[in-house]
């Protein structure tokens, strides 16, 4: 054991680096696992997370469907879909660029690795997916600002009524993206209502830069045709509020604030 290592999951003293993204994958796009590189994708867990987080990567089918995007099916993309959600939150706290607060983040992954639930994703959220046919770079989108609940841009009134926001500085981010062999995936909060058909618009605005609902899964499954992406408009199809060039998705009192605030 390394002294002064803390695992980030529970703060008890860390037995071993863990790699997030499973080393059997590095290895077969032809990456060395330890490499500098590839340093923000380890983190130090104790021994029992680290045997928690481990049965994440133990499906072989899900390896398989990284590696060469098949099969396409109910259960792998629930099997994706699961992943991704706690390798992002991972990725986050040993980054510190989350969607959610640290310390939701932290809460999130302690329930689900601490046998304290039954499993299962955290209410609300969606991920989208892509298979990848090409990287491409520099087109053109427009970025949506959502407003996360449970993050830390958005002020609530009295009745827990979102009736502003913050802006801050730093890196900022609304949802998780990874690009990883042959997916794009994108992983979205719980967000706050934003007036009729809100989650088929968040679909809708996936749905601009390739992505597929894949959980909740809809039926039929998506076919996920592979694509050409661009991994930039994937991670900033989503922005917090403030930061983006459409207000759409966001709640009806907090666009009346922006428009007030820019007729001033
Ligand atoms: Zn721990």
């Amino acid at each position: 054991m390394r002294s002064g290592q803390l695992c980030i999951i529970c703060g008890s003293h860390a037995g071993t680096t863990e790699h997030i993204v499973p080393q059997a994958l590095w290895k077969r796009f032809g990456l060395d696992p330890n490499s500098a590189d590839l340093a923000r994708y380890r983190t130090e867990l104790c021994e029992a997370h680290q045997r928690a987080t481990s049965t994440l990567h133990s499906r072989r089918n899900l390896l398989q469907l990284v590696d060469t995007g098949e099969p396409v099916t109910r259960k792998s993309l629930t099997d994706l879909a699961d992943w991704a959600v706690w390798v992002t939150l991972l990725l986050g706290l040993c980054t510190g660029i989350c969607a959610l607060p640290v310390d939701e983040s932290r809460d999130l992954l302690l329930r689900r690795f601490s046998g304290r639930t039954a499993g299962g994703l955290p209410a609300g959220i969606r991920v989208y997916a892509a298979r990848i046919d090409a990287y491409v770079s520099g087109t053109d989108f427009v970025s949506r600002q959502i407003a996360i609940e449970k993050g830390d841009h958005v002020v609530l009134d009295h009745s827990n009524v979102p009736s502003g926001f913050t802006v801050r500085s730093g890196p900022v981010t609304a949802t998780e993206a990874i690009g990883l062999g042959t997916f794009a995936l994108l992983v979205v909060p719980r967000t706050y209502d934003s007036g009729p058909r809100h989650k088929e618009r968040l679909d809708g605005v996936a749905a601009s830069v390739g992505l597929d609902l894949i959980h909740p899964l809809p039926q039929p499954i998506p076919t996920l045709v592979p694509k050409k992406i661009d991994m930039r408009a994937v991670s900033g199809i989503f922005v917090p509020p403030g930061w983006g060039d459409d207000a759409s998705l966001l709640p009806i009192a907090i666009q009346s604030l922006m428009h007030a605030r820019a007729s001033d």
